[in-house]
């Protein structure tokens, strides 16, 4: 629905309650997350899941890509909900993409937007399209499932333990664990560790626990690294490159924790990670602490996402010349 824009707040409101009619009314149901799913995603897709199976409606959650769940999500709660893309229904009456800026997030998936009554947008990042008939965008959302958390508390639904994991695992991360985020982040997570969750061993499951073979790769990786000061008129670009033979043997989601040691550079407002998807094929992680909006950058190069976290992909490029491209957009 397009916003009158005259009172933000109060047509997101109309649009929160509007889709929890919606749900209320679902026949059946599909939830889709984005592909290369995170924990934001899969904990959002997850919740919103719950609650249609509490009121018995048939439904199936799933992501475009890779085609297996990600072992490090395994014990989200639930996640038998989750179904291969290839098993989603063509066509369901409700269908709900969650944390995806765009319809391209859902990749293969997209298309079943198209085959609902109702589609339904809920997502936080700025750059959204509002590819939905009903869409609760809030970019000042520190995460997707605090979005779904306000969802529960307009359908009148309980946060129990299971659906309080679930938003606790999207919120921990997306919060960089509550590094950057606002009160609201916080006075959800309290409320969520209120229903007994064991948030420490959540977030050492998803945030601190990685295979050995991933210190190799971070030790070929972050020796490969290359400062730029000049880059972002004198305040510092550091980037480094993941190679597929980097990567021989880790799990896909070992190459996103690069990123978060690359920016902590202190001579650099901004961090890149280019991630070598096949041969010319790139996926570009952009990051910057205060002063830089990289979702302009990512936008300008083809992508898009926060103005402190975003990306872009790029086919048939060097390493060089996608440098050459960022530089040039920090201006
Ligand atoms: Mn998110």
């Amino acid at each position: 629905m397009a916003s009158s824009g005259a009172h933000p707040e109060a047509d997101n409101q109309q649009a929160l309650e509007q889709i929890a009619g919606e749900l209320r009314g679902a026949s059946t149901a599909t939830v889709l997350c984005h592909v290369f799913p995170d924990a934001d995603t899969l904990g959002s897709g997850l919740a919103v899941a719950i609650a249609l199976k509490r009121w018995g409606v048939p439904v199936q959650v799933s992501f475009g890509e890779p085609l297996g769940l990600p072992e490090v999500f395994s014990e989200l709660p639930h996640a038998d909900l989750i179904v291969s893309p290839d098993a989603v229904a063509t066509e369901a009456d409700v269908v709900i993409a969650v944390d995806s800026g765009s319809a391209d997030r859902l990749g293969v998936l997209a298309d079943r937007m198209s085959g609902a009554r109702t589609s339904i947008v809920i997502d936080h990042h700025r750059s959204n399209t509002r590819f939905g008939s009903v869409n609760y965008v809030d970019p000042s959302a520190d995460s997707t499932s605090m979005l779904i958390a306000r969802l529960y508390d307009c359908l009148g639904e309980t946060i129990d333990s299971d659906v309080a994991h679930c938003l606790y695992a999207g919120l921990v991360t997306d919060t960089g664990s509550f590094r950057w985020c606002g009160p609201e982040a916080h006075l959800l997570a309290a409320r969520l560790i209120g229903t007994g969750i064991d948030a420490p061993a959540i977030t050492r499951a998803l945030l601190d626990t990685h295979p050995f073979g991933r210190l190799a790769m971070l030790s070929a990786v972050l020796g490969e690294a290359q400062l730029v000061p000049e880059a972002a008129e004198g305040r510092g670009l550091v980037y480094t490159v993941v190679r597929v033979q980097d990567m021989a043997g880790l799990p896909e989601d070992e190459r996103e924790t690069v990123v978060d040691i690359v920016r902590t550079t202190g001579e650099a407002e901004v961090a890149a990670v280019l991630k070598q998807l096949g041969p010319g094929r790139w996926s570009v992680s952009l990051r910057s602490k205060q002063s830089v909006d990289v979702a302009k950058v990512a936008k300008a190069l083809g992508g898009g996402g926060h103005a402190r976290s975003a990306g872009f992909t790029a086919d048939d490029d060097t390493v060089e010349h996608i440098v050459a491209s960022i530089v040039r957009e920090l201006g």
